[in-house]
């Protein structure tokens, strides 16, 4: 390829006037020459002589040489103006939002420099409009995981991120909403399963009632006892559910100062028949001087109500439910242990989930409805806290931590 020798316009433009100069004193000195030889020549010399006499030689060389000089400079310049047009016109282009217009100008000097700048700077701008555009239109048509290549140190980059992260956060709210929507036919799901299971044994058993086909009134009472401790089981079932919506519908809390410690020797004493039926014993291990949280007395007398009952209802075997509190950087923990049968490894990860139940308590049919803990892990939760299980052999421990609350002065 042949490679343009760089001169710069500076140069180019005294080149031009010393060559229009140059050239302006010949066509000067040949114009004397020829009207010196045309002087003697009558009758061309009339109007030499003319002009001589009515205008002057000098003034007329001068007139002549400053014209001719202008016709040269104003024709040498045109192509160097014409491509300064040119490129002024690709700005406006530019300036008025076409990027992909550009210039076909290739001199070797500065006009040629900003040509080529003026090319790349549109090809750049263009092509990256076009990949974001490419991008939106992704997006536009539901691809919210598209992401638009972000070119660093570039302005239009900064555009390119923010539209990435504006699609991400629309693609993590519909999945919440899809989310909430599954959830919400979930457990509309398990309702209408665990509402069917026990109406349809209450309906059963009402039907043998009503249609007398029992033998004798020993028979007519079993079917009643049934079909009551059924509807025991039904209610439990409506009053969990309701309890468990009215949480997760973000019910409000009536926050206040709480000592956890009397709280916990107060909910005991709640628990004084059901624990003596079972035959078995509460401890609390709490510190002398009070634990303080911030929390809904009501709200956190239902979650440690499940989990106390719990302790009864799956760990009789183990005779005592060790309540251990204690408060450790900004936190207080509160551990419930039982010490019956261990909740088996492969359900521990669902525990905390609703209508779910360990296959042998669903057999055992302890009346519960496997909304329990998903009660109490909600309730934990809007209260900032979190909560955990351990189960071994040894024991059964559910540990809550909740913020601690400044101690009363
Ligand atoms: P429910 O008690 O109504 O079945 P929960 O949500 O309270 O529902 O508990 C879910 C399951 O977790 C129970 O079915 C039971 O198998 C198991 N579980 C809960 N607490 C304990 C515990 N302290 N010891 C052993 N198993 C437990």
């Amino acid at each position: 390829m042949k490679t343009k020798v760089y001169i710069g316009i500076r140069w180019k433009f005294l080149a031009i006037f010393i060559g229009c100069t140059g050239l302006t004193l010949l066509f000067v000195l040949l114009g004397w020459l020829l009207a010196s030889y045309l002087i003697a020549y009558s009758p061309y010399n009339r109007p030499l002589i003319w002009v001589i006499n009515h205008i002057g030689s000098k003034i007329t060389g001068v007139v002549f040489g400053i014209s001719f000089f202008a016709f040269l400079y104003i024709t040498a310049t045109r192509p160097l103006v014409l491509y300064a047009k040119e490129l002024a016109a690709v700005l406006e282009d530019m300036a008025s939002g076409r990027f992909h217009a550009s210039t076909d100008v290739k001199t070797a000097d500065e006009l040629g420099t900003i040509a080529g700048n003026i090319n790349s700077l549109s090809e750049q701008v263009h092509s990256y409009l076009d990949e974001i555009n490419h991008g939106l239109t992704e997006i536009a048509q539901g691809h919210f995981d598209y992401q638009i290549p972000v070119r660093e140190n570039h302005d239009l980059g900064r555009i390119a991120d923010s539209i990435n992260a504006m699609s991400e956060q629309l693609n993590h709210s519909i999945q919440e909403e899809r989310n909430a929507e599954k959830t919400k036919n979930d457990l509309i799901t398990g309702v209408s399963h665990d509402l069917r299971t026990p109406l349809t044994s209450i309906l059963g058993f009402l039907e043998i009632i009503d249609k007398d086909r029992y033998t004798d009134e020993v028979e007519l009472r079993y079917y009643m006892n049934i079909a009551y401790e059924k509807s025991l089981s039904l209610k439990k079932l409506v009053d969990d559910l309701f309890e468990y919506t009215r949480i997760n519908n973000g019910l409000p809390l009536h926050l206040r100062e709480l000592d956890v410690v009397g709280f916990f020797r107060q909910l005991a004493e709640e628990f004084v028949p059901s624990l003596e039926k079972a035959g078995m014993t509460l401890q609390i291990h709490a510190p002398e001087q009070p634990v303080m949280i911030r929390a809904d007395g009501d709200q956190l007398a239902r979650a440690y109500e499940n989990l106390i009952s719990n302790g009864i209802k799956y760990g009789s075997s183990g005779k005592y439910i060790d309540i251990y509190i204690a408060q450790e950087d900004g936190h207080v923990s509160i551990r419930i242990c039982n010490y019956g049968e261990p909740i088996p490894k492969r359900d521990i990860p669902y525990i905390f989930e609703r209508f779910y139940r360990v296959e042998k308590s669903r057999s055992k049919s302890t009346g519960g409805t496997g909304l329990g803990l998903a009660i109490t892990k909600s309730i934990i939760e809007v209260h900032g806290g979190q909560i955990s299980v351990e189960s071994s052999t040894k024991q059964t421990a559910f540990e809550t931590l909740l913020p601690a609350a400044a101690a009363p002065a």
